[in-house]
């Protein structure tokens, strides 16, 4: 990686493995940014590979990960938490002398107890990361170059992280208009748990119960939806394959945290069953703050439907999200 200074490129040479939303909007940023001087990525999917070249991701995309991170000062694995072990073995022998090789992972422990072991770390310096930025989409299409912008990049680099390699990866993400935050791996998985992974889980479980009733046709489930289930809905749309493995991943932390959802849930279930309004107005009142919070701190938007674009999906696809707008893993 060459110097830090506002004018040059933080980066030389960026490889990303993985080409969806994620892989795809950090192509996008550093080009637009101007984060990296050159680009090279690689993608196990011949036709998401084919789909990079035609929407100018990067000036190579190469059909094996080997070739795409020879020479790269800074390797991104942008793949599902569950493949990261597997790229990390397989690119290892071929990583320049004093990469950085880093992750964009929605957990944190496993992909550190997973992905150092199998990197040389006496060539490479390994530094998780994890943009707290998303939406439900999957694949190339998908991203776009503002989704880090005033986002949270989180940082779980190892205490005896090399600095100047640490320093190197924070200026990248800086200049992609991301705002830093370092802490464990541990740390992180336990906060994540609380605001994405159980949300999701909560999400996938009320669509799931929602179609398999009985009573209620599928079609007045969608024609009614505005009433709060619509907002389950775009979690639920989540990747499949991304959100097995968050929860495969960060079990222990996402098992505490159902256990206690479910007390304060079985809490609420008895308020409404002996007529207890204060206790359910008490509960609710609380829990307005934790809005009003997020709205101070930039975090969301205010304005109705959660800032959304109303126009539809495929729409909203050509054009930048709202930073306010939908976020997921
Ligand atoms: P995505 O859109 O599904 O893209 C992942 C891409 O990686 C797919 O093209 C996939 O190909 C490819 N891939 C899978 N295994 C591979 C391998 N072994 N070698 C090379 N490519 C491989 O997923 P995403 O949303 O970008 O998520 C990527 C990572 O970002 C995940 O670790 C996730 O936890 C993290 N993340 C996601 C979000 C979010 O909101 N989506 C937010 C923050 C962080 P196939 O389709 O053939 O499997």
């Amino acid at each position: 990686m060459s110097s830090t200074d506002a004018a040059s490129p933080p980066c030389a040479r960026l490889c990303l493995i993985g080409l969806g939303l994620i892989g795809s909007s950090l192509a996008r940023a550093a080009k637009e940014t101007g984060a990296a001087a050159e680009i090279v990525a690689f993608d196990r999917d011949p036709a998401v590979r084919a789909r990079a070249g035609e929407l100018g991701l990067a000036e190579r995309v190469p059909d094996r990960a080997v070739e795409a991170v020879a020479e790269a000062d800074l390797v991104i694995l942008c793949v599902p938490v569950g493949a990261m072990p597997g790229v990390a073995a397989e690119i290892a022998p071929a990583l320049a002398e004093g990469a950085i090789v880093s992750d964009v992972g929605s957990v944190k422990e496993a992909v550190v107890a997973g992905v150092g072991p199998a990197l040389d770390g006496r060539r490479a310096h390994f530094l998780p990361a994890h943009p707290v930025a998303g939406t439900e989409q999957s694949g190339p299409d998908a991203g776009f170059a503002s989704l880090f912008r005033d986002r949270w990049c989180i940082l779980t680099p190892p205490e005896d992280a090399d600095p100047a390699a640490l320093a190197r990866l924070s200026a990248f993400w800086t200049r992609l208009g991301a705002r830093l935050e370092t802490m464990t791996p541990a740390h992180h998985d336990r906060v994540l748990a609380v605001t994405s992974h159980l949300p999701h889980l909560i999400a996938y479980t009320i669509v799931g119960t929602a179609s398999d009733l009985e009573e209620v046709t599928q079609s007045e489930v969608m024609k009614f939806s505005a009433g709060g289930f619509r907002d389950f809905t775009r979690l639920a749309a989540s990747d499949p394959t991304m959100w097995r493995d968050v929860f495969l991943n960060n079990r222990d932390a996402t098992l505490e945290l159902l256990g206690r959802f479910t007390e304060d849930l079985i809490a609420l279930q008895r308020a409404i069953r002996w007529g207890e309004g204060d206790a359910l107005f008490d509960s609710f009142a609380r829990t307005r703050a934790i809005r009003r919070g997020i709205l101070e701190l930039g975090q969301d938007v205010s304005a109705p439907d959660f800032g959304r674009a109303s126009a539809p999906s495929s729409d909203r696809k050509a054009s930048p999200k709202p930073s306010g707008g939908a976020e997921t893993g």
